[in-house]
Protein backbone atom coordinates (compact mmCIF):
# COMPACT_ATOMS: atom_id res chain seq x y z
CA UNK A 1 0.00 0.00 0.00
CA UNK A 2 1.29 3.58 -1.15
CA UNK A 3 -0.31 6.17 1.07
CA UNK A 4 0.30 8.75 -1.14
CA UNK A 5 -0.32 13.26 -1.08
CA UNK A 6 -0.81 14.82 -4.69
CA UNK A 7 -0.04 18.19 -5.79
CA UNK A 8 -1.51 19.50 -8.91
CA UNK A 9 -0.60 23.26 -10.88
CA UNK A 10 -2.91 23.17 -13.61
CA UNK A 11 -2.10 26.00 -16.23
CA UNK A 12 -4.01 26.79 -19.22
CA UNK A 13 -2.41 24.02 -21.62
CA UNK A 14 -0.91 22.12 -18.47
CA UNK A 15 -1.02 20.36 -15.67
CA UNK A 16 2.30 19.79 -13.34
CA UNK A 17 2.25 17.18 -10.57
CA UNK A 18 3.80 15.26 -7.97
CA UNK A 19 3.17 12.68 -5.19
CA UNK A 20 4.58 12.83 -2.44
CA UNK A 21 4.20 10.18 0.86
CA UNK A 22 2.46 11.25 3.82
CA UNK A 23 5.83 12.24 5.38
CA UNK A 24 9.42 13.58 3.71
CA UNK A 25 9.99 15.55 1.50
CA UNK A 26 11.37 13.43 -1.21
CA UNK A 27 9.08 12.62 -4.07
CA UNK A 28 7.03 9.36 -5.49
CA UNK A 29 6.77 10.81 -8.42
CA UNK A 30 6.61 13.63 -10.15
CA UNK A 31 5.38 14.58 -13.50
CA UNK A 32 3.92 16.96 -16.58
CA UNK A 33 1.10 16.75 -18.95
CA UNK A 34 1.81 19.38 -21.43
CA UNK A 35 -0.56 20.64 -24.60
CA UNK A 36 -3.45 19.37 -22.65
CA UNK A 37 -6.75 19.74 -25.93
CA UNK A 38 -4.00 19.63 -28.54
CA UNK A 39 -1.49 16.53 -29.23
CA UNK A 40 -1.07 15.87 -25.24
CA UNK A 41 2.60 14.93 -24.28
CA UNK A 42 3.07 13.31 -20.73
CA UNK A 43 6.06 12.89 -18.67
CA UNK A 44 6.09 10.76 -15.61
CA UNK A 45 9.28 10.40 -13.54
CA UNK A 46 10.30 8.32 -10.39
CA UNK A 47 11.56 10.46 -7.27
CA UNK A 48 14.81 8.57 -7.72
CA UNK A 49 15.03 10.61 -11.28
CA UNK A 50 14.74 7.68 -13.87
CA UNK A 51 11.20 7.71 -16.51
CA UNK A 52 8.22 5.75 -15.63
CA UNK A 53 5.82 4.37 -18.23
CA UNK A 54 3.07 6.64 -19.88
CA UNK A 55 0.24 5.65 -22.72
CA UNK A 56 1.49 6.72 -25.95
CA UNK A 57 -0.12 8.75 -27.05
CA UNK A 58 -1.56 10.02 -23.80
CA UNK A 59 -5.64 10.92 -24.06
CA UNK A 60 -5.86 14.78 -23.08
CA UNK A 61 -8.40 16.11 -24.64
CA UNK A 62 -9.41 18.25 -21.89
CA UNK A 63 -8.10 19.17 -18.18
CA UNK A 64 -10.22 16.19 -16.79
CA UNK A 65 -9.02 13.65 -19.52
CA UNK A 66 -5.40 14.16 -18.81
CA UNK A 67 -5.85 13.79 -15.08
CA UNK A 68 -7.63 10.95 -15.91
CA UNK A 69 -4.15 9.87 -17.82
CA UNK A 70 -1.93 10.99 -15.14
CA UNK A 71 -3.55 9.20 -12.61
CA UNK A 72 -3.93 5.91 -14.72
CA UNK A 73 -0.28 6.18 -15.19
CA UNK A 74 -0.07 7.08 -11.21
CA UNK A 75 -1.41 3.74 -10.68
CA UNK A 76 0.13 1.49 -13.20
CA UNK A 77 3.66 2.42 -11.92
CA UNK A 78 2.52 2.15 -8.05
CA UNK A 79 -0.25 -0.68 -8.47
CA UNK A 80 -1.40 -0.10 -4.26
CA UNK A 81 -1.68 3.98 -4.47
CA UNK A 82 -4.26 5.25 -2.10
CA UNK A 83 -4.37 8.87 -2.75
CA UNK A 84 -4.84 10.68 1.27
CA UNK A 85 -5.17 14.48 -0.09
CA UNK A 86 -5.02 16.77 -3.05
CA UNK A 87 -3.40 20.30 -2.93
CA UNK A 88 -4.23 22.55 -5.56
CA UNK A 89 -2.10 25.54 -6.73
CA UNK A 90 -4.73 28.60 -7.28
CA UNK A 91 -3.56 31.58 -8.82
CA UNK A 92 -6.16 34.22 -7.86
CA UNK A 93 -7.26 34.32 -3.88
CA UNK A 94 -8.45 37.62 -3.89
CA UNK A 95 -8.30 40.57 -1.08
CA UNK A 96 -9.44 38.74 1.98
CA UNK A 97 -7.46 34.40 1.72
CA UNK A 98 -4.37 35.13 2.75
CA UNK A 99 -3.73 31.13 3.44
CA UNK A 100 -4.57 27.44 2.28
CA UNK A 101 -7.84 26.48 2.85
CA UNK A 102 -9.55 23.48 2.52
CA UNK A 103 -12.14 23.48 -0.58
CA UNK A 104 -15.58 23.08 -0.15
CA UNK A 105 -18.67 24.03 -2.23
CA UNK A 106 -18.44 27.90 -1.32
CA UNK A 107 -15.01 28.04 -1.53
CA UNK A 108 -15.44 27.34 -4.60
CA UNK A 109 -17.96 29.11 -5.47
CA UNK A 110 -16.07 32.46 -4.46
CA UNK A 111 -12.87 31.53 -6.43
CA UNK A 112 -15.24 31.50 -9.32
CA UNK A 113 -16.25 35.17 -8.97
CA UNK A 114 -12.29 35.99 -8.62
CA UNK A 115 -12.13 34.45 -12.16
CA UNK A 116 -12.63 37.75 -13.91
CA UNK A 117 -9.30 39.05 -12.34
CA UNK A 118 -7.28 36.06 -13.99
CA UNK A 119 -9.50 34.94 -16.95
CA UNK A 120 -6.09 33.11 -18.33
CA UNK A 121 -5.58 30.90 -15.29
CA UNK A 122 -8.43 30.91 -12.83
CA UNK A 123 -10.97 28.24 -14.70
CA UNK A 124 -7.93 25.83 -15.78
CA UNK A 125 -7.16 25.94 -11.88
CA UNK A 126 -10.70 25.32 -10.93
CA UNK A 127 -11.00 22.41 -13.42
CA UNK A 128 -8.09 20.70 -12.12
CA UNK A 129 -9.74 21.39 -9.05
CA UNK A 130 -13.13 20.18 -10.26
CA UNK A 131 -11.61 17.05 -11.99
CA UNK A 132 -9.76 15.84 -8.62
CA UNK A 133 -12.87 15.89 -6.58
CA UNK A 134 -14.64 14.09 -9.25
CA UNK A 135 -11.40 11.34 -9.25
CA UNK A 136 -11.12 11.89 -5.35
CA UNK A 137 -14.66 12.44 -3.73
CA UNK A 138 -13.51 11.49 -0.33
CA UNK A 139 -9.76 12.95 -0.16
CA UNK A 140 -9.92 16.29 1.58
CA UNK A 141 -8.54 19.36 -1.26
CA UNK A 142 -6.71 21.61 -0.16
CA UNK A 143 -6.42 25.25 -2.09
CA UNK A 144 -2.87 27.12 -2.08
CA UNK A 145 -2.86 30.36 -3.26
CA UNK A 146 0.06 32.71 -5.68
CA UNK A 147 -1.66 35.47 -4.34
CA UNK A 148 -1.83 34.46 -0.19
CA UNK A 149 2.44 35.49 0.55
CA UNK A 150 1.44 39.04 -0.57
CA UNK A 151 -1.00 40.06 1.49
CA UNK A 152 0.93 41.46 3.60
CA UNK A 153 1.48 44.34 1.38
CA UNK A 154 0.92 48.15 3.12
CA UNK A 155 -1.75 50.13 1.47
CA UNK A 156 0.48 51.81 -1.11
CA UNK A 157 2.23 48.05 -2.87
CA UNK A 158 -1.47 47.11 -2.87
CA UNK A 159 -3.44 50.12 -4.50
CA UNK A 160 -3.14 51.60 -8.11
CA UNK A 161 -3.82 55.83 -8.22
CA UNK A 162 -6.84 55.05 -10.23
CA UNK A 163 -10.32 56.67 -8.45
CA UNK A 164 -11.15 54.66 -4.75
CA UNK A 165 -14.43 52.54 -6.15
CA UNK A 166 -11.36 50.23 -8.21
CA UNK A 167 -10.05 49.42 -5.03
CA UNK A 168 -12.98 48.24 -3.42
CA UNK A 169 -14.41 46.22 -6.39
CA UNK A 170 -10.67 44.60 -6.17
CA UNK A 171 -8.71 46.04 -8.55
CA UNK A 172 -5.25 45.92 -6.53
CA UNK A 173 -1.36 45.01 -6.85
CA UNK A 174 -1.89 41.14 -5.54
CA UNK A 175 1.33 39.99 -6.85
CA UNK A 176 1.87 36.32 -7.65
CA UNK A 177 4.29 33.52 -7.88
CA UNK A 178 3.18 33.43 -3.70
CA UNK A 179 4.18 29.65 -3.68
CA UNK A 180 7.35 30.03 -4.80
CA UNK A 181 8.18 32.64 -2.81
CA UNK A 182 6.80 31.02 0.90
CA UNK A 183 9.04 27.89 -0.06
CA UNK A 184 12.11 29.73 -0.97
CA UNK A 185 11.53 31.99 2.19
CA UNK A 186 11.25 28.65 4.84
CA UNK A 187 14.33 27.19 2.90
CA UNK A 188 16.59 30.57 3.42
CA UNK A 189 15.23 30.84 7.38
CA UNK A 190 16.83 27.30 8.01
CA UNK A 191 19.75 27.85 6.66
CA UNK A 192 20.64 31.54 7.28
CA UNK A 193 17.84 32.53 9.80
CA UNK A 194 19.51 35.81 11.04
CA UNK A 195 19.53 36.57 6.92
CA UNK A 196 16.03 35.49 6.48
CA UNK A 197 14.86 37.96 9.30
CA UNK A 198 16.41 40.98 7.49
CA UNK A 199 15.59 42.74 3.90
CA UNK A 200 15.58 40.09 1.08
CA UNK A 201 15.37 40.83 -2.37
CA UNK A 202 14.07 37.48 -4.19
CA UNK A 203 14.71 37.17 -8.22
CA UNK A 204 11.77 34.68 -9.26
CA UNK A 205 13.56 34.25 -12.53
CA UNK A 206 11.60 31.97 -14.98
CA UNK A 207 9.20 31.70 -17.79
CA UNK A 208 7.10 33.80 -16.11
CA UNK A 209 9.24 36.03 -13.56
CA UNK A 210 9.00 38.56 -10.79
CA UNK A 211 10.99 40.04 -8.20
CA UNK A 212 9.62 40.28 -4.41
CA UNK A 213 10.54 42.59 -1.52
CA UNK A 214 10.49 40.63 1.91
CA UNK A 215 11.48 41.81 5.34
CA UNK A 216 11.40 39.35 8.50
CA UNK A 217 9.66 36.62 6.01
CA UNK A 218 6.59 38.82 5.01
CA UNK A 219 6.17 39.88 1.55
CA UNK A 220 6.36 44.19 1.40
CA UNK A 221 6.50 45.01 -2.50
CA UNK A 222 6.21 43.01 -5.61
CA UNK A 223 6.82 43.38 -9.44
CA UNK A 224 4.02 42.12 -10.34
CA UNK A 225 0.16 44.22 -10.01
CA UNK A 226 -2.98 43.28 -10.86
CA UNK A 227 -2.50 40.27 -13.47
CA UNK A 228 0.73 38.47 -13.99
CA UNK A 229 1.87 40.79 -16.73
CA UNK A 230 3.72 43.58 -14.64
CA UNK A 231 7.31 43.81 -13.78
CA UNK A 232 9.62 41.96 -16.05
CA UNK A 233 9.65 41.01 -19.57
CA UNK A 234 9.21 37.27 -19.55
CA UNK A 235 9.14 34.41 -21.62
CA UNK A 236 6.53 35.72 -24.00
CA UNK A 237 4.65 38.49 -21.59
CA UNK A 238 5.84 42.72 -21.74
CA UNK A 239 5.87 43.32 -17.87
CA UNK A 240 5.74 46.55 -17.15
CA UNK A 241 4.02 48.74 -20.05
CA UNK A 242 3.33 52.34 -20.10
CA UNK A 243 -0.98 52.29 -20.34
CA UNK A 244 -0.78 54.87 -23.28
CA UNK A 245 0.66 51.47 -25.34
CA UNK A 246 -2.39 49.62 -24.74
CA UNK A 247 -4.47 53.07 -25.77
CA UNK A 248 -2.08 53.33 -29.29
CA UNK A 249 -3.36 49.94 -29.95
CA UNK A 250 -6.88 50.18 -29.69
CA UNK A 251 -7.10 53.92 -30.86
CA UNK A 252 -4.48 53.54 -33.76
CA UNK A 253 -3.75 50.22 -34.38
CA UNK A 254 -7.70 48.98 -34.46
CA UNK A 255 -6.54 45.71 -31.81
CA UNK A 256 -9.45 44.70 -30.08
CA UNK A 257 -9.46 42.73 -26.32
CA UNK A 258 -8.77 39.63 -27.69
CA UNK A 259 -5.96 40.81 -29.96
CA UNK A 260 -4.25 43.04 -27.02
CA UNK A 261 -4.56 39.86 -25.02
CA UNK A 262 -2.81 37.58 -27.47
CA UNK A 263 0.11 39.93 -27.74
CA UNK A 264 1.09 40.95 -24.39
CA UNK A 265 0.50 37.31 -22.96
CA UNK A 266 1.65 35.28 -25.98
CA UNK A 267 3.95 37.28 -28.07
CA UNK A 268 5.62 39.59 -26.27
CA UNK A 269 8.85 39.54 -23.47
CA UNK A 270 11.49 37.67 -24.68
CA UNK A 271 9.97 36.39 -27.75
CA UNK A 272 8.75 39.65 -29.32
CA UNK A 273 12.28 40.91 -29.05
CA UNK A 274 14.36 38.22 -29.72
CA UNK A 275 11.83 37.07 -32.36
CA UNK A 276 13.41 33.62 -31.97
CA UNK A 277 12.29 32.34 -28.61
CA UNK A 278 10.86 32.43 -25.30
CA UNK A 279 13.68 30.38 -23.73
CA UNK A 280 16.68 31.85 -22.31
CA UNK A 281 19.11 28.87 -22.96
CA UNK A 282 17.79 29.38 -27.06
CA UNK A 283 18.68 33.48 -26.58
CA UNK A 284 21.74 32.70 -24.77
CA UNK A 285 23.06 30.59 -27.43
CA UNK A 286 21.87 32.21 -30.15
CA UNK A 287 24.22 34.88 -30.35
CA UNK A 288 22.20 37.34 -33.16
CA UNK A 289 21.76 40.96 -32.07
CA UNK A 290 18.34 40.74 -31.15
CA UNK A 291 18.71 37.89 -29.29
CA UNK A 292 21.66 39.59 -26.87
CA UNK A 293 19.17 42.19 -26.87
CA UNK A 294 16.39 40.67 -25.81
CA UNK A 295 18.70 39.22 -22.83
CA UNK A 296 20.19 42.84 -22.83
CA UNK A 297 16.82 44.44 -21.98
CA UNK A 298 15.90 41.18 -19.56
CA UNK A 299 19.01 41.79 -17.45
CA UNK A 300 18.45 45.59 -17.32
CA UNK A 301 14.64 45.26 -15.85
CA UNK A 302 15.76 42.97 -13.31
CA UNK A 303 18.51 45.14 -12.05
CA UNK A 304 16.08 48.36 -12.41
CA UNK A 305 13.59 46.26 -10.28
CA UNK A 306 15.83 45.14 -7.42
CA UNK A 307 17.05 48.69 -6.86
CA UNK A 308 13.04 49.48 -6.43
CA UNK A 309 12.59 46.38 -4.08
CA UNK A 310 15.70 47.55 -2.01
CA UNK A 311 14.02 50.92 -2.44
CA UNK A 312 10.98 49.92 -0.68
CA UNK A 313 12.45 48.12 2.07
CA UNK A 314 15.09 51.06 3.08
CA UNK A 315 18.09 48.53 2.19
CA UNK A 316 18.61 45.26 1.06
CA UNK A 317 20.77 42.44 3.31
CA UNK A 318 20.11 39.64 1.09
CA UNK A 319 19.72 39.04 -2.78
CA UNK A 320 18.33 35.16 -3.55
CA UNK A 321 17.97 33.64 -6.89
CA UNK A 322 15.13 31.05 -7.88
CA UNK A 323 13.24 29.73 -10.78
CA UNK A 324 14.47 28.17 -13.76
CA UNK A 325 16.57 31.07 -15.21
CA UNK A 326 17.45 32.51 -11.60
CA UNK A 327 18.90 28.31 -10.43
CA UNK A 328 20.88 27.93 -13.67
CA UNK A 329 21.57 30.79 -16.00
CA UNK A 330 25.19 31.46 -14.51
CA UNK A 331 25.36 34.41 -17.31
CA UNK A 332 22.26 36.29 -16.36
CA UNK A 333 22.99 36.00 -12.66
CA UNK A 334 26.85 37.15 -13.45
CA UNK A 335 25.16 40.43 -15.63
CA UNK A 336 22.44 41.14 -13.52
CA UNK A 337 25.05 41.58 -10.78
CA UNK A 338 27.65 43.59 -12.54
CA UNK A 339 27.58 47.24 -11.73
CA UNK A 340 25.74 46.28 -8.41
CA UNK A 341 28.31 47.24 -5.59
CA UNK A 342 26.66 50.55 -4.99
CA UNK A 343 24.20 47.98 -2.87
CA UNK A 344 26.94 45.79 -1.50
CA UNK A 345 26.17 43.11 -4.57
CA UNK A 346 29.16 41.76 -5.99
CA UNK A 347 29.30 38.04 -7.46
CA UNK A 348 32.26 34.99 -7.29
CA UNK A 349 32.52 33.99 -10.57
CA UNK A 350 33.83 30.73 -9.85
CA UNK A 351 31.24 30.21 -7.37
CA UNK A 352 28.63 31.41 -10.19
CA UNK A 353 29.70 28.72 -12.57
CA UNK A 354 29.59 26.10 -10.05
CA UNK A 355 25.77 27.05 -9.63
CA UNK A 356 26.71 27.55 -6.30
CA UNK A 357 24.36 27.82 -3.34
CA UNK A 358 26.16 30.97 -2.27
CA UNK A 359 27.63 33.13 -4.98
CA UNK A 360 28.59 36.45 -3.77
CA UNK A 361 32.64 37.44 -3.19
CA UNK A 362 33.88 36.92 0.45
CA UNK A 363 34.09 40.64 0.84
CA UNK A 364 30.75 41.66 -0.43
CA UNK A 365 28.72 43.11 2.24
CA UNK A 366 25.45 41.43 0.58
CA UNK A 367 24.96 38.04 0.30
CA UNK A 368 23.78 36.43 -3.02
CA UNK A 369 22.71 33.10 -2.68
CA UNK A 370 20.73 30.75 -5.23
CA UNK A 371 17.74 28.31 -3.81
CA UNK A 372 15.75 26.53 -6.01
CA UNK A 373 11.97 26.84 -5.67
CA UNK A 374 9.49 23.52 -5.23
CA UNK A 375 6.10 24.87 -5.30
CA UNK A 376 4.88 21.21 -5.48
CA UNK A 377 6.61 20.66 -2.14
CA UNK A 378 5.07 23.90 -0.45
CA UNK A 379 1.51 22.69 -2.08
CA UNK A 380 1.69 19.49 -0.25
CA UNK A 381 3.38 20.57 3.25
CA UNK A 382 0.06 23.35 3.43
CA UNK A 383 -1.70 19.74 2.47
CA UNK A 384 -0.32 18.16 5.32
CA UNK A 385 -0.85 20.96 7.47
CA UNK A 386 -4.56 22.15 6.49
CA UNK A 387 -5.95 18.85 5.82
CA UNK A 388 -4.11 16.17 8.03
CA UNK A 389 -3.19 18.71 11.01
CA UNK A 390 0.39 17.70 10.63
CA UNK A 391 2.72 20.78 11.12
CA UNK A 392 6.31 18.96 11.34
CA UNK A 393 8.77 21.51 9.45
CA UNK A 394 11.49 19.09 7.87
CA UNK A 395 14.58 18.93 9.97
CA UNK A 396 17.19 19.28 7.12
CA UNK A 397 16.69 22.17 4.30
CA UNK A 398 17.20 20.59 1.07
CA UNK A 399 20.96 21.37 0.03
CA UNK A 400 22.52 20.41 -3.21
CA UNK A 401 25.85 20.51 -2.58
CA UNK A 402 27.05 22.87 -1.78
CA UNK A 403 28.23 24.30 2.37
CA UNK A 404 26.39 27.18 2.62
CA UNK A 405 26.89 28.26 5.94
CA UNK A 406 30.63 28.31 5.70
CA UNK A 407 30.38 30.73 3.37
CA UNK A 408 28.04 32.68 5.12
CA UNK A 409 29.57 32.50 7.95
CA UNK A 410 32.99 33.42 6.48
CA UNK A 411 31.16 37.09 6.17
CA UNK A 412 30.81 37.41 10.23
CA UNK A 413 28.20 35.08 11.23
CA UNK A 414 25.75 36.00 8.83
CA UNK A 415 24.40 32.50 8.85
CA UNK A 416 22.84 33.07 12.26
P1 LIG B 1 8.08 28.27 -15.48
O1 LIG B 1 7.84 29.71 -15.13
O2 LIG B 1 7.34 27.83 -16.72
O3 LIG B 1 8.00 27.31 -14.32
P2 LIG B 1 10.92 27.73 -15.30
O4 LIG B 1 11.08 28.24 -13.91
O5 LIG B 1 11.05 26.27 -15.57
O6 LIG B 1 9.60 28.25 -15.99
O7 LIG B 1 12.02 28.51 -16.18
C1 LIG B 1 12.12 28.33 -17.57
C2 LIG B 1 13.25 29.23 -18.07
O8 LIG B 1 14.49 28.81 -17.44
C3 LIG B 1 13.46 29.14 -19.58
O9 LIG B 1 13.68 30.43 -20.11
C4 LIG B 1 14.74 28.34 -19.67
O10 LIG B 1 15.48 28.66 -20.83
C5 LIG B 1 15.48 28.80 -18.44
N1 LIG B 1 16.59 27.89 -18.14
C6 LIG B 1 16.54 26.63 -17.68
N2 LIG B 1 17.79 26.11 -17.61
C7 LIG B 1 18.65 27.06 -18.04
C8 LIG B 1 20.07 27.15 -18.21
N3 LIG B 1 20.87 26.12 -17.91
N4 LIG B 1 20.59 28.30 -18.67
C9 LIG B 1 19.80 29.34 -18.97
N5 LIG B 1 18.46 29.34 -18.83
C10 LIG B 1 17.88 28.21 -18.38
Amino acid sequence: MTDALLALNAGSSSLKFGLYPAAGDAPIATGLADRIGAEGTLRLRAGYGADLPVPVPPDMSDHGTALETVLGALVAAFPELTILAVGHRVVHGGPDLDAPVLINEGLLEELEALSPFAPLHQPHNLAGIRAAIAAFPEAPQVACFDTAFHRSHPFVNDTFALPRAYYDKGVRRYGFHGLSYAFVTGELARIAPRLAEGRVVMAHLGNGASICAIHNGRSVASTMGFSALDGLPMGTRCGQLDPGVVLYLMQQEGLDANAIVDLLYRRSGLLGLSGLSNDMRVLEAAGTTEANQAIDYFVFRVQREIGAMAAAMGGIDALVFCGGIGENSRLVRARVCERMAWMGIEIDHERNALNAMVISSEMARTPVLVLPTNEELLIVRAVRSVALGNDAVPEAPLLHDRAPEEALAARGGAAG
